[in-house]
């Protein structure tokens, strides 16, 4: 790719050295060329970026004001509501549904005159860490074809990585964009729960899913997220966002902690990682503490209940009658809502249902759920003690480098645990984004960072010193 980032690409494009169109059509090859390799475009979008792009070279050219990402191409997972684009969440349910709007948040990309390329794939509904979960088969990790690309925004992942758009939009429930940005290999950002908002986004934990950037650099993602954020009417849980939200001067040296509990359960390959990491951050000046957190051993536990739970709630619009795919073949409402659900959704999908339907049943919500609700509230009074004394708080963001493919599509609880060091933000609505670092036999690893919620400006601050001072150079992608 000839530009490796957006300012670099935004001044090409402003002088003139390059149009919006060579560079939009330049990665709508890169796509055409990669994707056959790694699947991870579920729809592209090439002839309406292109005209867009078209556009855009004309309104420049006309002298019109232009947004602040004009003519960037990127590609969003299929979760996202793109007017008359189809969107399926990676499922069966909705193979053939188009949306009815454009969301805020991808409509705010394009309104800053952002080109969306593709919509690229995904784990079902957004469960599961591989991507394998897709209704449409799975997407190969760039790095390595016989490894998993992470998930649920794999595809995000995996078309960064390979160069495809100079960005992409995930979500993030329990690490859907930070764990496959650390197999890929790209900055992956989950940020303040109601930064962003979920308007025109598939619901699927809404106490939990946030919307961020994956990019290859900290300001990249920075820059993206900050067009993202904000109020909106349209989804109550959003935030106000102050002007100076990403940039409120940090004055002081910021105090950083090492996640103990995430560091004790490492392999000895992933310790001599991450050990590798803190000393290269120590030696360019940083005092690294250690925490510990006392709940944080109940996150992922919490998390499989609280999760499925909401699970089984929000996907009970899809009844075969108001919209999505429908089995007719039965001749009363019952047995077509039971048979549209029996056959458009998937293993993991029904699994969760069926699990989430079980914790808030009478029976068994006092054992279950409302236990699991005590317990986040305890990692989150956790959180907030631990970021009195410390601005930031790092560690692993998985506990090991890309899987193989197949390695535990059989195994739900082995996928489930992918997800140990993740989830907890989560659970605390806190910022937390994945940077790149060398991982065990030359693939990626994250360190992943976490700050207090609207921490953004620190957040941001530590993460984009750590990217120079680590100055992590990751093989090449071959494709
Ligand atoms: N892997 C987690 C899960 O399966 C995360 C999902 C997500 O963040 N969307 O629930």
């Amino acid at each position: 790719m000839t530009y490796r980032d957006i300012p670099s690409a935004l001044m090409a494009l402003e002088s003139g050295e390059v149009t919006a169109e060579a560079l939009v059509q330049e990665h709508i090859e890169r796509m055409e060329q990669a994707d056959p390799k790694i699947h991870a475009v579920l729809t592209s979008l090439a002839e309406q970026a292109l005209e867009q792009a078209r556009d855009i070279d004309r309104r420049r050219q006309t002298g019109e004001e232009l947004g602040g990402l004009a003519g960037i191409p990127f590609t969003a997972k299929d979760m996202f509501l793109l007017r008359d684009v189809r969107m399926t969440a990676a499922s069966k349910m909705l193979d053939s549904f188009f949306a009815p709007y454009t969301g805020t948040a991808i409509g705010k990309l394009l309104e800053a005159d952002a080109v969306c390329i593709a919509k690229v794939n995904q784990d079902e509904f957004a469960q599961g860490s591989s991507t394998e979960f897709s209704a449409y088969g799975a997407t190969k990790n760039p790095r390595d074809l016989e490894r998993v690309p992470g998930g649920t925004s794999g595809g995000s992942a995996a078309a960064l990585a390979a160069g495809i758009g100079l960005f992409s939009i995930g979500t993030d429930t329990g690490g859907s964009i930070r764990q496959p940005a650390a197999y890929c290999g790209v900055v992956g950002v989950k940020p303040t729960y109601g930064l962003v908002s979920r308007y025109g986004v598939v619901a699927v934990v809404s106490s939990f899913d946030t919307i961020g950037p994956l990019a290859h650099t900290v300001d990249d993602a920075k820059l993206v997220l900050s067009i993202m954020a904000g109020r909106d009417r349209h989804d109550a849980t959003t935030i106000e966002v102050a002007d100076d939200h990403f940039d409120t001067p940090i004055t002081k040296q910021p105090r950083v902690a090492i996640l103990q509990e995430y560091m004790d359960g490492l392999s000895p390959e992933m310790t001599a990682v991450y050990d590798r990491a803190l000393d290269q951050l120590r030696e360019s000046g940083w005092d690294i503490e250690s925490v510990s957190l006392k709940n944080i051993g109940l996150a992922l536990p919490a998390y499989y209940i609280l999760n499925p739970a909401e699970i089984s709630s929000n996907l009970e619009r899809y009844d075969g009658i108001r919209y999505g795919s429908s089995d007719q073949s039965a001749d009363n409402l019952l047995v077509t809502y039971t048979q549209t659900r029996g056959s458009f959704f998937g293993p993991e999908v029904a699994r969760r249902i069926m699990t989430g339907t079980y914790v808030l049943s009478a029976g068994y919500y006092d054992a279950y759920y409302k236990k699991a609700m005590q317990a986040r509230t305890l990692i989150r009074e956790d959180f907030e003690q631990a970021f009195a004394n410390y601005d930031v708080l790092i560690g692993p963001t998985t506990p090991s480098a890309a899987f193989k493919l197949g390695e535990h599509t059989s195994d739900p609880v082995a996928m489930y645990l992918e997800d140990i060091m993740t989830v907890a933000a989560n659970l605390a609505g806190i910022p937390a984004l994945s940077l790149p670092i060398e991982g065990p036999d030359e693939l990626p690893a994250g360190l992943q960072i976490m700050a207090a919620q609207r921490g953004e400006a620190v957040l941001f601050d530590v993460a984009g010193r750590f990217e120079r001072q680590l100055a992590t150079q990751l093989k090449a992608v071959k494709l």
